[in-house]
Formats: structure tokens, C-alpha cells, sequence
């Protein structure tokens, strides 16, 4: 079935990829031209074109070399941001399953070709367009391609044909998504060929949209832009109203702007969260967004799922209750090794008719796979020895009946023989069971497998011990619900197995023949405990969503920590509710059992309503609704349907409910570091600029010339706003409530502080130039000795940065090594600028004598002691 490799191979050549019209990346030499669209640097090239007809080679050279040098230092950050996103987007890019050499494999779709064919199943996106070739029960959503939200259903029609126009009902469309069922489809068209390629142009779907906080720095750059023009053209006129050169202080008004204007705020933003992104997934939290990694950081609920998240979705039967007898099984996790026993005694199921109907019920409703490295040894009937562990495929909840019948001495081997499965109806987490059809002999059964309350009420006979079934009566109907309810109680889940004779594979059966309750552990995982405490203590709520029993889930919540006062609800309850209702009292709710996939809508949108920033998770395809409606979305790398992938904005790897609370912290942290070196760079800039206009004002010369500005901006500006943005979290970062969305970005005082700090290094700027004019220096010397203070001062106040809640004398200094090695190599640029004799020539600087040094470095050290000491 299918092509073969080669055929493909050639098909691709010839069809290309099935891609739709590949999100275009911008080339390294786009990028690196990227850094002189700077209007700013514009001019200044231009002015020093003049400059250079004007004789002034050595100046203009040494322009042009550091406009160079800062934009290389750009385009080497800027691509490195570029090329991390491109491996995330292609890291997202979706799989097909697909025949080929007569085997199922799973590849890139992008490999897709016509003649291909595929497999497709709930929850998938469908890669190319297609024949259908078979299909069971199979429907599409193609909302995109024809605006109608009702799913379609699809069948098998004319196979040979190539027709991809719309509304077909043999088709099914790229770019839809698989709603229920199971098909078979031949791929027809490939990439621009399809209907969605058609209409692709419209939807370039990779996000380059600016987040809202880039937008919000966007806007106060501009401001800062503005007033530093403003100062610019001040500085410019009061030089020349003293006499100054024109040409020079045009020069100099247009070195402040550049040294001054934050322009590449926005990019700095990116690049933190870039590699905020890169280090979450290193932590297996792929982020699909930029944009998310900011508002994860304000999350102040957490929807999670239990199974598997909370969990460790290794279940395992526990004990096995029939309508006579209770069974316990021993043998944690999936070691393959474990007895049955009745009591204390051990049995030989092979006379315990009830519980080996109810072990061979589980084996024939399930579709997972279990597998020993060594075949295991069944010593006598109720008892298995072997090493190691199962090794599992499928739902681990199918995986543990599989293997408490396997510790009964059942197989699906041994069943082989005597049942042959014909039908099946679908697990499905809104009807909460599934059925197999099954020929046995001469008749045909029905096997279920379900939730306790699905079932029990259409029991309406039992198999009694010797393997008989017997008619129903309330009290054994009352003591089995109260069976169950005891065992969800004790954190189990429970699910009924019943049996009955049909020749229709009819669900909705009411005849059934009550076989057992299997009950299965599923313990917390020690993660999520360590995760959920992490949350209260940040005050993040979590609550647990779960389609399990009520009481399962709260016995569960429990152990994981998550209860503590919390009441919990169940999806029936849920509905009883008006939204108005739900909204008052959602806050005193941690626990939802019994949840459908609609309850996930109702509950993101109440916490939403009363001004929650929520974070929700998700797997199945009727959970996408939920997830893309809550602020931040997360699906389930490992059990997440690529419906829900698409829908969501972060997909944890690992399933595991640590991995996100450790991408919120990421995200606080992310958010905290980029007011770090926004604090930085404005007070830095604000210095810069008040040292050229006060000194100007009090009647000095000119303190800095344009090639020292462009210096002080060149080792300032780059590596060490870059390192601070790698700051690592503070300590406290989750021991603080969330920060709200709407909260200003200068919140807490911080534009205050920003402005004083900015003052105080534009004054010991000028007190070092003038203190040094005072003990007599040369003007070189002034200037050399101001260069010096100011840069300085900028890399004490870099540390400063650091923290907004610690002076620089708490710190460990070397909590970020990146940082200091970033100022060393400033400070180094500095020293050689000052010191080698040919740099001098360059830079206009002298070597300053010792007194002149100290006065330098005084200036520089005072504010930040001082600001200590207070
Ligand atoms: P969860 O939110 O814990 O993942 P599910 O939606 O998977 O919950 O399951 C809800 C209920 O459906 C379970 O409590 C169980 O009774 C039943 N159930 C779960 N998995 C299966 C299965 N594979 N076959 C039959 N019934 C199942
Ligand atoms: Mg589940």
C-alpha cells in the first residue's frame, strides 16, 4: 500500500515540498543591513561623508569603524534571535502517518507527496488534501477553509479521484483538523496546490506580531527619542550661540542622539525573550509565542489536568472487585513481576470464573501494548515473575489491565484463539466508556469498559463466582456503588467492565452482565507537589481538572498537596450554575471532577471574568476550545492531539505540571530582566545626555567629543544590556503574588529612580571634568578624565541593575558571570582607549596621572557608596 521511498524521493524532486509558501527568512545580509536603518546613523554617515571632504580623514575613519563595530554586535545578537525562533517554528512543524514501503511511518508532512497514503485520527491535522479511501465515523472541521463550524462528516468515494475542489464529501482538506473517527485518505495535492495554498497568502500564520510589551518600549523609545532630539538641537544651538564650530557641534548634537535614542530597545526586548524561550526549552516548555513567555509570567491560575500531569500516568490495578468476591494485586508500577490473591491466600483465577471474565473484558477493550525484554514466568496461575519492567504503548490506563491480567496468567495471545474482535465504538472523554464487538465461538458479545456510573446503572444481571449470570437486585446495586464509591475514595480509579450477546454493535445497551471494577492508583508525581507548593507560595492558584470521580479527585488533590481548604465541584454541578453564580464562588473551588471538555470553557471564562490572567491545560481535541481561550494555552507534548497543539501557546514535553510552573518563573524572571536593563539603559542614557547639555549650560567646552560619545555608547550599550538580560531568577521571584497584566511597566517607582540615578551620573561626569580642569589639566585631559567617569559609573550601575531590591553591596558579585565578563571587556576597551598611544591619536584622549585617575574613578565610586550607605 502506498508508495515506496524511491518513488516519493523522486515525486518530491519533482512536487517540491508540501509546505505552504514557507514563512520567508530573513537572510543574514537583511538583517546585518537591518542596523543602519537607524535614521540617526543615517546622518551621521552622511555628516561624515562631509566631514571627510571637509580633511577630516582620521575622525570620519574612526566613525565608521565603530558604527561597524556596533553593528556587527547587533547583527550577531540579532541572528542568533533569528535562527533560535526558526528551530522552534520548525521544531512545531506537524507529522503525517504514512505508508510507505508497505510500513506505517510517521514523517515531516512537509515530505508529503501526491500517491501518498495516510492515516489520520481524532485530534490530527490534515496535511495535504486527500482521497478518502476508508473511513469509520470519520469527521473534519473546516472552519478555516469555508467558515462552516460544523464538523463534516466523510466518506470513501470514488478513489481514483483528483478533484480537491471544495465541499467534497470524499475529500478532506489540508489545513482542517480530524474531529472524530478514524480514515484512510490518498494525498491528491501537495503545498501551494491545495485549497489552503490557494488561499494561503491570507494567512501567514507564524506570529511576528510585536508583544504588548515591545509595543509599550516602542512607544516610550519614541518619547525618550523626541526629548533627546529636542536636547540635541539645544545643545547644538547654545554651542554655536558660544561660538563653537558649526560643523563640530552638529557633530556633537548628532553623536548625543545616537548615544542617546534607545532604538534598539525593542530588538534587546526580543533578544531576552528569545533565549528565554531557548532556556524554557531546555525545561521541555516548547513556547510557540513570544508574546506568551510575558504573560506566563503574570499567570495567576493554573488549570492543569490530573492524569498524567499531576500524576505520573502509571497505572496500576490495585485490586479488582467482582459481585462476590474483592481481589488485591501486588506488583507496583509496570514491574513485571505481582500476584493475585483473595485476602491473605493466593488463587488460581483459572477457578475464579468472575474475576478471569472481568481480566479477559480489560484485555479485549484495550488497544495499548505492553512488552517484557525477557518472557516472564507464571509460576502457578496467580502468580508472575520476571525482571525488569513492562515496556508500554497506548493509554496507560488500558496498559494497567493489560498487565493485572497478565499477573492472572491472560494475554491478548491467549485470547487469540477463542475472540475475534469485529467493531469497536471509541473511548470518548464526554460518553466516559468504549465498546468492542467480539466474535466468540458461535455467538457474538459486546465487551465494555467505562466509568462506574456509566455502566453500573445498565448492569442488569451479574456473573456470580461459578461463572454464571444471575439477575441484578438493588441491594447488590447498592452495595457495589458503595463498593466503588469506597475505592474512589481511597484515590482509586475506577472502572466497571461489563459484558453482553448481541449481533449489532449497539452501545447503548441496557443488558449488560456486570463483570468487576478494576481499581488503579495513579500516585502524584513528586515534581508536582514540589510545583504546587511553589505556587501558593507565589500565589498562583492551581486547580486540578479531571474527568475522574469526584471523590478519586480529591483524594488525589490531597496527596498532591492541592486541597488545602479548596472545595471541589463536579462537571453536573457545574451545570446547575448560571455564569453569574459560577463567578462568585469558582475561587473557593481548587478540585473539578467529572469534567467534559465544554466545563474547561465555562471555567477559563469565569476566572477570566473576574480578572484572572489564566493558564490552562489541555490534550484531546475538545479541549482546544478551552486552551486557546485562556490567556496562555498549553497542550500535552507527549498525549496532545495536534489539534490542540496548534491551538496552543506552549506545549510542555514532558507533560509534567513542574515543567510549567517553571516556565512561569522563567517568565517573571524574563519580564524582571528586561526592567533591569531598561532601568539601565535609560538612566545610562539620561547621563550621557544631561554631561554634554549642563556642561554646555554652565559655560564648560565641550566635555565629550562625537568619537568619545559613539566609545561610551559602544561599551555601554551593548554586551553588558544583553548580559543583564541574562540575569538568572532572584530567590524571591516565586515568593511574590503575580504581577498584574495591566500593571505599568514603571510600576513601583522604578522612572523615578531611573531619572535620580541618571542625574547623579551626568553630575559626577561633569565634577570629574571639572575638578580635573581645576588642578590644572590639559582640555585632552578633562575629557579623558570625564570618558572615564562616565563609563564607569556605567558599569558600576550595570550591577546596580541587578536588583530592585537590593543595594549592590548585598549581592554576590558573581551571580552572573556573563555580566562581569561583559563589563570586564568594556572596562578593557576603556583602558586601551585611554592608554595605547595609537588608540589615543584616535579617541583624543591622554594617559592621566595618577591624581587625575583617582579623581576619575572617585566620581564614579562616590554615588553608588554613598547611594549604599544610606
Ligand atoms: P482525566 O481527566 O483524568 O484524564 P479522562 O477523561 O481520561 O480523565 O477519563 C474520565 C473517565 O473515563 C475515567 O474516570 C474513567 O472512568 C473513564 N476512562 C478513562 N480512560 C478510559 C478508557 N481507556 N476506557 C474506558 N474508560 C475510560
Ligand atoms: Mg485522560
Amino acid at each position: 500500500m502506498g508508495l515506496t521511498e524511491k518513488e516519493a524521493a523522486e515525486r518530491l524532486k519533482a512536487q517540491g515540498e508540501n509546505t505552504l509558501g514557507e514563512s520567508r527568512r530573513t537572510g543574514p545580509m537583511r538583517i546585518f543591513l537591518g542596523q543602519f536603518r537607524d535614521v540617526m546613523v543615517m546622518i551621521l554617515l552622511g555628516a561624515t561623508v562631509i566631514s571627510v571632504l571637509l580633511g577630516e580623514i582620521s575622525d570620519a575613519v574612526t566613525i565608521i569603524l565603530i558604527v561597524l563595530l556596533n553593528a556587527i554586535l547587533g547583527f550577531v545578537q540579532e541572528y542568533r534571535t533569528e535562527n533560535t525562533l526558526e528551530a522552534l517554528r520548525s521544531m512545531t512543524s506537524p507529522t503525517a502517518k504514512c505508508w510507505r514501503d508497505g510500513k506505517l511511518k510517521e514523517i515531516d508532512a512537509s515530505q508529503l507527496v501526491t500517491g501518498d497514503v495516510i492515516e489520520l485520527e481524532a485530534g490530527d491535522r490534515i496535511p495535504a488534501d486527500c482521497a478518502v479511501l476508508k473511513a469509520a465515523g470519520f469527521f473534519s472541521d473546516e472552519a478555516l477553509l469555508t467558515g462552516e463550524s460544523v464538523a463534516v462528516g466523510k466518506s470513501a468515494g470514488d478513489e481514483s479521484d483528483t478533484d480537491n475542489s471544495l465541499n467534497k464529501s470524499n475529500i478532506v482538506y489540508c489545513g482542517a483538523s480530524a474531529t472524530k473517527g478514524t480514515c484512510r485518505a490518498r494525498v491528491i495535492a501537495t503545498g501551494m496546490a491545495t485549497q489552503m495554498g490557494r488561499i494561503s497568502e491570507m494567512l501567514r500564520d507564524i506570529d511576528k506580531e510585536p508583544t504588548p510589551l515591545q509595543k509599550r518600549l516602542g512607544e516610550l523609545g519614541k518619547v525618550v527619542a523626541i526629548i533627546c532630539l529636542v536636547v540635541c538641537i539645544a545643545v547644538f544651538g547654545a554651542g554655536v550661540l558660544r561660538g563653537e564650530n558649526v560643523f563640530d557641534m552638529l557633530m556633537t548634537g548628532i553623536t548625543i542622539a545616537i548615544a542617546a535614542i534607545p532604538e534598539g530597545l525593542p530588538a534587546t526586548v526580543t533578544i531576552a525573550l528569545a533565549l528565554a524561550v531557548s532556556r524554557m526549552l531546555k525545561q521541555k516548555a516548547l513556547v510557540n509565542k513570544l508574546h506568551s513567555v510575558e504573560t506566563l509570567g503574570c499567570t495567576s491560575v493554573i488549570c492543569s489536568d490530573k492524569t498524567g500531569t499531576i500524576t505520573e500516568n502509571r497505572m496500576t490495578v490495585t485490586e479488582l472487585s467482582t459481585a462476590e468476591d474483592t481481589y488485591l494485586f501486588s506488583g507496583m508500577g509496570y514491574r513485571v513481576s505481582g500476584a493475585v490473591t483473595k485476602g491473605e491466600i493466593a488463587v488460581n483465577p483459572v477457578t475464579e470464573k468472575a474475576l478471569s471474565a472481568a481480566l479477559r473484558c480489560g484485555v479485549l477493550c484495550s488497544t495499548a501494548e505492553i512488552s517484557a525484554q525477557e518472557p516472564p514466568k507464571s509460576r502457578n496461575r496467580g502468580t508472575l515473575a520476571g525482571k525488569g519492567e513492562w515496556s508500554v504503548t497506548g493509554d496507560p490506563t488500558e496498559a494497567a489491565l493489560l498487565i493485572a491480567a497478565a499477573k492472572a496468567g491472560i494475554t491478548r495471545q491467549s485470547l487469540s484463539a477463542g475472540y475475534r474482535s469485529i467493531g469497536e465504538f471509541p473511548f470518548d472523554s464526554e460518553t466516559r466508556f468504549m465498546a468492542v464487538h467480539v466474535v466468540c465461538g458461535s455467538e457474538k458479545r459486546i465487551y465494555f469498559k467505562g466509568a462506574e456510573e456509566v455502566l453500573l446503572p445498565r448492569c442488569s444481571m451479574y456473573l456470580d463466582g461459578s461463572g454464571k449470570a444471575a439477575p441484578m437486585t438493588a441491594a447488590l446495586r447498592r452495595d457495589l456503588a458503595e463498593r466503588a464509591e469506597d475505592m474512589s475514595q481511597r484515590a482509586l480509579r475506577v472502572l466497571a467492565l461489563a459484558v453482553c450477546t448481541s449481533e449489532e454493535l449497539d452501545p447503548q445497551r441496557r443488558d449488560l452482565v456486570f463483570l468487576g471494577f478494576a481499581g488503579m492508583t495513579d500516585p502524584p508525581r513528586e515534581e508536582a507537589k514540589t510545583a504546587i507548593r511553589k505556587c501558593s507560595a507565589a500565589s498562583v492558584k492551581t486547580v486540578m481538572i479531571t474527568g475522574d470521580h469526584k471523590n478519586t479527585a480529591v483524594a488525589v488533590a490531597k496527596k498532591a498537596g492541592l486541597l488545602k481548604g479548596g472545595k471541589a465541584m463536579t462537571g453536573a454541578e457545574l451545570d446547575c450554575l448560571s455564569d453569574e453564580e459560577l463567578d462568585r464562588c469558582i475561587g473557593e473551588y481548587t478540585v473539578f471532577a467529572r469534567v467534559e471538555p465544554v466545563h474547561k470553557l465555562r471555567i477559563v471564562r469565569s476566572f477570566r471574568r473576574r480578572g484572572e490572567i489564566v493558564t490552562m491545560t489541555g490534550d484531546g481535541v475538545n479541549d482546544a476550545p478551552a486552551v486557546k481561550e485562556a490567556d496562555v494555552g498549553v497542550a500535552m507534548g507527549v498525549t496532545g492531539t495536534d489539534v490542540t497543539k496548534q491551538a496552543a501557546d506552549v506545549i510542555l514535553m514532558d507533560d509534567n505540571l513542574a515543567t510549567l510552573v517553571n516556565a512561569v518563573e522563567q517568565g517573571r524572571c524574563v519580564y524582571a530582566n528586561i526592567r533591569k536593563f531598561v532601568r539601565y539603559l535609560l538612566s545610562c542614557n539620561i547621563g550621557e545626555v544631561l554631561t554634554m547639555f549642563l556642561g554646555l549650560l554652565m559655560g564648560m567646552p565641550v566635555v565629550l567629543l562625537p568619537v568619545q560619545i559613539l566609545l561610551v555608547n559602544l561599551v555601554t550599550d551593548g554586551l553588558p544590556a544583553v548580559a543583564l538580560g541574562m540575569e538568572p531568577p532572584e530567590k524571591d521571584i516565586m515568593s511574590r503574588p503575580p504581577r498584574r497584566s495591566d500593571e505599568g511597566f514603571f510600576s513601583g517607582g522604578l522612572m523615578g529612580r531611573i531619572v535620580f540615578r541618571g542625574i547623579l551620573i551626568g553630575l559626577s561626569t561633569l565634577g570629574s571634568f571639572g575638578t580635573v580642569m581645576h588642578m590644572g589639566g590639559s582640555i585632552e585631559a578633562c575629557r579623558t578624565a570625564a570618558l572615564i567617569t562616565l563609563v564607569v559609573s556605567q558599569l558600576i550601575h550595570v550591577f546596580e541593575c541587578r536588583s530592585e531590591k537590593r543595594s549592590l553591596f548585598r549581592l554576590n558579585p558573581f551571580g552572573n558571570m556573563k555580566l562581569v565578563g561583559a563589563a570586564a571587556l568594556s572596562a578593557a576597551v576603556l583602558a586601551a582607549a585611554v592608554m595605547v598611544p595609537q588608540l589615543q591619536v584616535v579617541f583624543s584622549t591622554v594617559t592621566p596621572d595618577m591624581m587625575q585617575l583617582l579623581t576619575a574613578l572617585g566620581f564614579s565610586v562616590a554615588v553608588p557608596v554613598i547611594c549604599g550607605v544610606i
